[in-house]
């Protein structure tokens, strides 16, 4: 469960990004937050994964207070929420299989319990045959997958993805998005900021629109509502 409660954030040059935000997000739910830009979807969502701290209000992630972690508290906490970035966000010089495995190794997962969760997350995204590859030598839908793979690994209960589809064509968007389709089916929340409209209108979820900083709109099953 996500909670956020009257959540204001203004940016040290003094930007007011977030002007008052409460909302409820429940485990399973795939939201999608949409708006025009620079309407605060990105500070809305790095809030939630902790990049960013609110100057003022609280936002509850499974039950602690993230506005208020400590600093030493924040690597735990973020084991928890997988994160997917419009520009992948892959380490370059590790292989597809090192980029995936990162994440269990820096919490000193067992080898065994690592190599066999790391080929089935690359098996889950279809890309169990390219695992000893760069990033430089996959397609910008393939760096996806891994960074999908990357977010999944830990099994986190929450995925939040800033504009996963951003750099992709239509084709391999629809692909990628497929596979957050599924993340969720099995039970992990999926909170998605996005400009594409033919996806918020055809793989229907809560869309939530944001606007100034505030919450303009908040529909189940709704509409992007913009032209784009
Ligand atoms: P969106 O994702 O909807 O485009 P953002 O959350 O990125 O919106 O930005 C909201 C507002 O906050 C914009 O006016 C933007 O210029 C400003 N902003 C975003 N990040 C920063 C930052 N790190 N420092 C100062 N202002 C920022
Ligand atoms: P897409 O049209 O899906 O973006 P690309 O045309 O970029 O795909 O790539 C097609 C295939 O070629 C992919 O399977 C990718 O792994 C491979 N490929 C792309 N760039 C390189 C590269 N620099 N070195 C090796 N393989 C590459």
């Amino acid at each position: 469960m996500i909670e956020m409660q009257g959540v204001f954030k203004k940016y040290p040059n003094g930007v007011s990004a977030i002007n008052g935000i409460d909302v409820k997000i429940n485990p399973g739910e795939f939201v999608y937050v949409v708006g025009p830009s620079g309407a605060g979807k990105s500070t809305f969502i790095k809030m939630m994964y902790r990049e960013e701290v609110p100057t003022s209000g609280t936002i509850t992630i499974n039950g602690v207070n993230i506005a208020k972690l400590k600093m030493s508290k924040v690597p735990i906490f973020r084991r928890n929420i997988g994160v997917v970035f419009q520009d992948f966000k892959l380490l370059p010089n590790l292989t597809v299989y090192e980029n995936v495995a990162f994440a269990l190794e820096v919490i000193e997962a067992q080898p065994k319990f690592i190599k066999k969760r790391v080929m089935e997350v690359l098996d889950l995204v279809g890309l169990k045959h390219k695992i000893k590859m760069f990033p430089s030598e996959l397609s910008g839908g393939e760096q996806q997958r891994v960074s999908i793979a990357r977010s999944i690994v830990n099994s986190p209960r929450v995925v939040i993805a800033d504009e996963p589809t951003g750099n992709l064509d239509p084709e391999t968007s629809w692909e990628i998005m497929k596979l957050f389709e599924e993340i969720n089916a099995r039970g992990t929340t999926v909170v998605m900021a996005t400009h594409n409209k033919e996806i918020v209108n055809t793989l229907k979820h809560r869309v939530i629109a944001i606007e100034d900083g505030r919450i303009v709109r908040d529909e189940h099953r709704g509409e992007y509502g913009y032209e784009n």
